[in-house]
């Protein structure tokens, strides 16, 4: 969608319309309990922003209600680990390819001769990439998410919501598991608890869907930001982004989510998607009732309309 010859109008009436059309699919989802806190969430919730690469942003929806960024945050983990340690070092302890799993799941990793995650957005992966980011402990390490999110955003108040960090730090077994096999297995090194601790404070980090649409505004536009013009992210990382948001985003729905939306995303299970459209724009959705992969229901299919109305699939 080009800005000229779509007023502001129309983009509020096409949100509007969209939004009053796959909101009542959110009743057939389910918001995700295995980490408690993330049961309290709203399931009628469905917020959606765009951001232009003029800076502009349309809303519909709560979209002042703030989440979790839960595995949207993988993609921050992966860029601060690629600006601290180069490509070569980053994929040494993770691979490039989708699963075909579930996110959370431990089968490949023993099966996998290197016993190397395959790749940075599922969970094993998120944490392999995580032990690579430096810092002097686990607070400077989150600090550099945290400001590169920031001035992503614009937005100097995203702070992580430390109730849903204690209630994923407690009930965390699974993710437990798969860091200590990797540890045994000589993918991580370091202290596991504190690599975990990253890994948990990151995917607690709070946002609205404006939040995310401007961050994602400047991985459509190539890592710049489209209001000052200052290269955030190299161009290069913000490419290998988008890339590993087409094959492996949406976990084991990516290939349906290519084929009906066609646009790079990635979500998250507190029901936030992160959506990039290169060169044209950034969008951001919260809707938190999941379908059975951990997607946002509601969310995947506004965006499978949105890409329909718009023209925005890439491929
Ligand atoms: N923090 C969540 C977990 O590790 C993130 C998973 C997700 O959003 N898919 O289980």
């Amino acid at each position: 969608m080009e800005n000229k010859g779509c007023s502001a109008e129309q983009i509020k009436t096409t949100l509007a319309q969209i939004r009053e059309r796959v909101a009542p699919s959110a009743k057939n989802g389910r918001v995700a309990s295995y980490i408690p806190e993330l049961a309290k969430s709203d399931p009628r919730d469905l917020a959606v922003s765009v951001t232009l690469l003029d800076g502009t942003t349309y809303s519909v929806g709560e979209s002042n209600k703030r989440f979790t960024l839960q595995s949207i945050s993988k993609l921050f983990s992966l860029l601060i680990a690629l600006i601290d340690q180069g490509p070569a070092a980053v994929f040494s302890v993770v691979g490039k390819e989708p699963t075909g799993d579930p996110f959370n799941s431990i089968v490949k990793l023993e099966m996998i001769s290197s016993h190397k995650p395959l790749n940075p957005m599922i969970n094993a992966g998120a944490i392999a990439v995580s032990s690579l980011i430096s810092g002097e402990d686990v607070a400077a390490r989150l600090d550099k998410i945290l400001t590169l999110l920031k001035r992503m955003a614009g937005n100097e108040t995203i702070a992580v919501n430390r109730r849903v960090y204690q209630s994923e730090r407690e009930t965390a077994h699974r993710n437990r598991a798969l860091a200590y096999f990797m540890k045994d297995s000589g993918i991580l090194k370091g202290d596991v608890e504190e690599i975990l601790d990253l890994y948990f404070l990151h995917c607690s980090i709070e946002v609205t869907t404006e939040d995310l649409s401007a961050i994602a505004a400047v991985l459509a536009n190539n890592g710049v930001h489209p209001i000052t013009g200052q290269q955030l992210v190299p161009a290069e990382y913000a490419r290998i982004c988008k890339s590993f948001m087409v094959t492996c985003g949406m976990y084991n729905d990516s290939g349906a989510f290519a084929i009906n939306a066609g646009i790079p995303a990635k979500s998250g299970v507190a029901g936030g998607i992160l959506a990039a459209v290169p060169n044209k724009l950034g969008i951001g959705v919260y809707s938190p009732a999941l379908n059975e992969k951990g997607n946002s229901l509601a969310g995947a299919l506004f965006l499978e309309e949105l890409s329909k109305a718009w023209n925005l699939s890439i491929f």
